[in-house]
């Protein structure tokens, strides 16, 4: 006779529950520097600063000048599941905010050392709350300026097989760089200072000029190169910069897609870029583009993906069209489609 297993069907504790949580939302020191960054642009901050050591699996410290938080927000914070962002249940289908799961301090907590300090413009004194491998302890007071600042070391130092998949501090800190970009180009009127070690990789003054940010990042060659690309119907509004295309690239990594201030991956949309720019490029070749695009968010699913990174249009078929469109109408316009001919 064949014996049946025992099983025994048991809650996870919220220690375990947020550890597997991480797994998806934090694969790497530069998911951690995506999520506080965007949390710090959610915050209101006028000035973002990033300092990583050790390609960040050492040490990550983004401190912002907005909203701060008072010292009893603070154990919410890193608690599972709780967001400021979401006042009532109507609102995951119109977020505007980048974060909105409440899970990112939670997450980064249970796999990191986590120190937050904070301060609200109302408070005289600022708190400090500390969590180690998902253990809070009790928020204690601390002298800090009105913002937050957010200390993350020994990133998967509990979680020796994620540690172990760390790749050099070189490989990290690309990354992380690239993490920075999408979220500095995103947001050209936040000043963003990023470091490594002691040294400063960038210092982005506040600008209301799209092309002075990618100027900064990308240098004069790419400046020089942007072609302005605007068109606006009742519902989907798209502005940015299409290069021309003598500054094409061999591979796709510098299309810049915004999708309401979120930086965004989308087949289609590379697609629609790729169908734009036929005839002009030559085999292999992929277009520079900078473009932000504009819709209210009843016409965008952004959680169908932990990171937020791929989005689902309501009508995918409709933006494909409006981006081609305006490209192309862009593209004739500004006689780029004569150098090589009409598009087939
Ligand atoms: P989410 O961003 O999805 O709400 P997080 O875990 O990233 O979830 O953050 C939880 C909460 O902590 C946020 O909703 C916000 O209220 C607060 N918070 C996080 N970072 C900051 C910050 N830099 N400044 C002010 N409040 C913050
Ligand atoms: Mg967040």
């Amino acid at each position: 006779a064949t014996t049946r297993p025992k099983r025994t069907i048991r809650q996870l504790p919220p220690n375990l529950v947020n550890q597997i949580a991480a797994g998806e939302v934090i694969e790497r020191p530069a998911s951690v520097v995506k999520e506080l960054l965007e949390n710090s642009v959610d915050a209101g901050a006028f000035r973002i600063e990033v300092t990583i050591n050790g390609g960040g699996s050492e040490l990550i410290r983004i401190s912002d000048d907005g909203c701060g938080m008072t010292v009893d927000q603070l154990p919410l914070a890193v608690a599972s599941h709780a967001t400021s962002k979401l006042p009532d249940e109507n609102s995951l289908f119109h977020v505007n905010t980048l974060g909105f799961r409440g899970e990112a301090l939670a997450s980064i907590g249970s796999v990191s050392q986590l120190t937050i300090r904070s301060r609200t413009e109302e408070d005289d004194c600022g708190s400090e709350i500390n969590v180690r491998g998902g253990v809070v302890e009790s928020p204690v007071p601390c002298g800090c300026p009105v913002g937050t600042v957010m200390e993350i070391r020994n990133l998967f130092f509990n979680t020796p097989v994620r540690h172990r998949f760390l790749k050099t501090a070189q490989t990290e800190r690309g990354h992380i760089v690239e993490a920075f970009t999408r979220i500095a180009l995103a947001n050209p009127k936040i000043h963003f200072v990023m470091n490594s070690g002691d040294k400063t990789v960038h210092d982005l003054p506040p600008t209301t000029h799209w092309s002075d940010r990618i100027e900064a990042f990308f240098g004069s060659e790419i400046a020089d190169a942007l072609i302005p690309i605007e068109s606006d119907d009742a519902e989907i509004r798209i502005n940015g910069y299409a290069c021309d295309p003598s500054v094409s690239r061999g591979n796709n990594r510098m299309q810049y897609l915004f999708l309401n201030g979120r930086f965004i991956r989308d087949r289609s949309l590379q697609h629609a870029l790729t169908e734009a720019y036929r005839g002009l490029l030559m085999v292999g070749r992929h277009p520079v583009c900078f473009l932000r695009m504009d819709m209210p968010p009843e016409l965008v699913d952004v959680n169908v993906h932990p990171c937020k990174l791929e989005v689902r249009f309501t009508d995918g078929g409709r933006v494909y069209g409006r981006l081609l469109q305006t490209l192309r109408y862009q593209f004739l316009k500004t006689n780029m489609t004569h150098r090589v001919g009409p598009a087939p």
